[in-house]
């Protein structure tokens, strides 16, 4: 990693960025000790800004303050919470400039992916801000003994919820979790990535001018290793994305604390090419899948399956429109993929390749490291006969590689797409809609998206999105994005005192009473049916 000024002057000066900025959001972190994170930008390889390496004690501290935060703004309207949130959606689309400068400099991805990013946080603020107070109000339950008691379900927020996100979507990232909490009630401390820190911080800025009181939402900047554990320690509940391996350790500390956690992990996606799909549409629709934000995205697909009768077709259309993708790292509109987070992701996309064609791989089209583009660019690559058992085919690689492989028909298709530890999302491509989805259901995953690449699932924000198997736990989006920060309240009531058998003489007549009209209860229910 450089830290030559020019390099780092010469990067800022493409955005409407200043060193004085960057100061103003790092003292948002409070912290006691002097250590700093340094914060560099994929595009040059170059330290443009550091934020406080947060230890244990300023978690807690972090922490603590979001406790005492946390219930006057409980307190308030459901509706008065939303509106908050609600406002703050709208500063997210007129501050987007500044964003998307953030966005891009923090990850050095395309500038069209990070304005779909951006988008999202608006859609979430409208989503939740829409239908959260609706989902906060008491509700009337069946009670157990109709006309004797009854039962209502209340809704308490869960306390303090610490929010861990990745640098690959820094930006919707790290607040679609902390929007729905929020409306909840609860308050949130968010720990971003520690390659992603600023726009985290901007955006706290953003929604403490939207309303948001002190200290409701904390953001602490540390490594992973340390912040994470101090934070699943303290809070009442986690929202965790991230990798698998991370995942599992998160889910092991949140046992230990007895704590719910949601984990939106990894994926090694299947795409699924019909025989009766339009082939020009499907290969469009795959280059979106496999290279969005130069394949560093949890949706991404890696693994393409294509019904034999359309294979040639599918791969020349695929790779033609493969190689007419433009790579670049300027702050503007004009590149369609951008470049890799760091060294240590070139390294992995390197890797997984090296392996693919060791063990029989070809490579179709690109497959090259290009630093005369930026230092962690690399080609969008298309690889066939991928060996099953190699790491590009079990692993996620999260980078612009995907293999294609012929399948004899759709009952193939689906179990290659299923042979895999991990299930978050599958793209499925036909002339036939219903088809389509009768696929999608056989697919053991918690999105498939028929006819299109991710988008429509991701957006689809009424609708729940995670992982099958290793791809995690729990839901984010649609009401059980924010349930999973409540804490339900069951009050039962009864109208005639206490509900019990008599004692002595009478209680075998009042079993008998009772026994008779439960089976009776239990005929008339079927007999209605
Ligand atoms: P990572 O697990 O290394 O890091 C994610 C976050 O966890 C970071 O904030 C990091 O600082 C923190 N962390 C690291 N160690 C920790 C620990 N011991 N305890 C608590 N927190 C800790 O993930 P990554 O590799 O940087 O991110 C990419 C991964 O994220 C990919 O696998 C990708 O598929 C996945 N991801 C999933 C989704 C989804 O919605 N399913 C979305 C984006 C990314």
């Amino acid at each position: 990693m450089s830290s030559d000024p020019t390099t780092t002057t010469s990067v800022l000066a493409s955005t409407a960025l200043s060193a004085e900025r960057f100061e103003t959001l790092a003292e948002r972190v409070t912290a006691s000790g002097t250590e700093r994170i340094h914060v560099s930008a994929p595009a040059t390889d170059s330290e443009f800004a550091s934020v406080p390496a947060c230890d244990e004690g300023d978690v807690d501290a972090a922490v603590e303050r979001a406790r005492a935060a946390q219930s006057a703004w409980a307190d308030r309207s459901p509706a008065d919470r939303a509106a908050v949130v609600d406002r703050f959606g709208d500063l997210v689309l007129e501050r987007r400039d500044e964003l998307l400068d953030l966005t891009q400099l923090e990850t050095g991805k395309a500038r069209r992916t990070a304005a779909e990013e951006l988008l999202d946080v608006p859609m979430s603020c409208t989503y939740y801000a829409d239908t959260g107070p609706s989902l906060l109000g008491e509700e009337r339950r069946r009670g157990a003994f109709p006309g004797v008691t009854s039962a209502r379900v209340s809704y308490d927020p869960v306390g303090v919820v610490g929010v861990v996100s990745p640098w690959n979507y820094p930006l919707t990232l790290a607040v679609t979790d902390a929007i729905p909490a929020l409306v909840a009630g609860n308050a949130v401390v968010l720990k971003p990535d520690e390659k992603t820190p600023f726009v985290a911080l901007a955006l706290a800025e953003l929604l403490e001018e939207a309303g948001l009181p002190d200290g409701v939402l904390e953001v602490v900047t540390g490594s992973g290793p340390v912040a994470g554990p101090a934070l699943i320690d303290r809070v009442d509940s986690v929202a965790f994305t991230g990798s698998t391996e991370t995942g599992r350790s998160v889910a092991e500390r949140a046992g230990r604390n007895l704590i719910d956690c949601s984990l939106e992990l990894g994926g090694n996606n299947p795409l699924v090419v019909l025989d009766d799909a339009d082939v020009e549409e499907a290969a469009r629709g795959a280059v979106v899948a496999c290279f969005t934000n130069a394949g560093q995205l949890c949706l991404s697909a890696e693994r393409v399956y294509v019904v034999e009768p359309l294979y040639d077709a599918f791969l020349d259309a695929f790779v033609g429109a493969t190689r007419r993708l433009s790579l670049g790292t300027e702050f503007d509109y004009r590149a369609d993929v951008g470049s890799l987070i760091d060294a240590s992701q070139l390294d992995r996309v390197e890797a997984h390749l090296t392996d693919a064609v060791e063990t029989g791989a070809s490579v179709v089209t690109g497959g090259r490291h290009r630093p005369d583009v930026g230092p962690f660019c690399f080609e969008p690559t298309v690889l066939t006969d991928v060996d099953p058992d190699s790491t590009v085919a079990c692993e996620e690689t999260f980078g612009p590689v995907a293999s294609v492989t012929a399948v004899p028909d759709a009952a193939a298709a689906v179990a290659a797409a299923n042979d895999s530890p991990y299930g978050l999302n599958a793209s499925v491509w036909t002339a036939d809609r219903e088809r389509g989805r009768a696929v999608a259901r056989r697919l053991e995953c918690g999105t498939v998206c028929v006819n299109d690449a991710y988008l429509s699932g991701w957006a689809a924000i009424d609708a729940p999105m995670g992982g099958y198997g290793d791809s995690g736990l729990g839901r984010r989006h649609g009401p059980e994005g924010l349930r999973r920060f409540l804490d339900s309240k069951t009050i039962a009531t009864s109208r005639v005192g206490p509900v019990a058998f008599p004692s002595g003489g009478a209680t075998k007549w009042a079993l008998g009473a009772a026994f008779g009209l439960f089976g009776l209860q239990r005929r008339l229910r079927r007999w209605r049916r």
